[in-house]
């Protein structure tokens, strides 16, 4: 068996005194998309904040493709292959579609292959490229926020929360497109509020609540431990 993109073993972080994670274990195997899944304040977008670097760990073992990561740190983690989008948009407002995608030098893939990717995912961005990202939709920013998160070649994308503020239609097909880019080897591990969505193109999802995983297992087995969890019966 390949060595897993990311493992986590008993994890724990606090806000001040307060224990949000309590000894979270998960594995991402490579190439699979993985749902995180939970009621609000389970601890979902804390585990992510951890596990790229913008907070620090009390206790626990952080992998990366294999690297013990002692000290979480962005640009290391960026090195191995680490991308967040982290929640709400994360485009430049005021810059155009075009410019988000080339100002940053990412990875060394080149400006025009970087467009070439984004419009072959997002054929709406190529109509927008000149358009100040900040003035469009929120489902073609969220767009060019997985566009920008491609350019840097990632093995890991962790998604939080792609879905937040948008319709259920445009939902679906943002899923839709982050299946695909599942399928050219990218992982991904994604938080989603829309459970039946994220569990469509998911391989395997894991159920947050109360700072620890409660169920892992494929989608079909996990549709049941949800309800439990959001409706109080776990
Ligand atoms: P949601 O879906 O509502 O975002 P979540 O599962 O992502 O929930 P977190 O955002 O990780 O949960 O929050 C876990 C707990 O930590 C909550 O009780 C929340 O109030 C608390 N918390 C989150 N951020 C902070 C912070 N910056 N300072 C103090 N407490 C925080």
């Amino acid at each position: 068996m390949s060595i897993p993109i990311l493992e986590v073993c008993g994890l724990r972080a606090a806000y001040g005194r307060i224990e949000v994670l309590r000894g979270v274990d998960l594995t991402v195997p490579k190439g699979a998309v993985v749902a995180l899944l939970g009621p609000n304040g389970a601890g979902k977008s804390t585990l992510l904040k951890v596990v790229s670097g913008q907070m620090a760990p009390t206790d626990g073992h952080i992998h990366l493709a294999g690297v013990s990561i002692h000290d979480p740190d962005p640009e290391k983690l960026a090195r191995l292959g680490l991308c967040t989008i982290p929640e709400g948009r994360s485009v430049f407002p005021n810059l155009t579609v075009e410019e988000n995608l080339t100002l940053v030098s990412y990875a060394g893939v080149p400006a025009e292959a970087v467009l070439e990717t984004a419009f072959a995912y997002f054929p709406k961005l190529l109509q927008r490229r000149k358009q100040l990202a900040g003035t469009m939709s929120g489902g073609e920013q969220q767009m060019l926020a997985l566009s920008r998160a491609l350019a840097s070649d990632p093995a890991l994308l962790l998604l939080d929360e792609l879905s937040m503020g948008l319709a259920p239609l445009i939902v679906e097909e943002l899923y839709d497109t982050v299946a695909q880019i599942a399928e050219t080897g990218v992982s991904i591990l994604c938080i989603e509020q829309f459970a039946r969505t994220a569990l469509r193109v998911s391989d395997y999802a894991a159920v947050m609540t109360g700072g620890r995983i409660v169920a892992t297992g494929e989608p079909a087995e996990i549709n049941e431990t949800m309800s439990e969890v959001i409706l109080g019966g776990a």
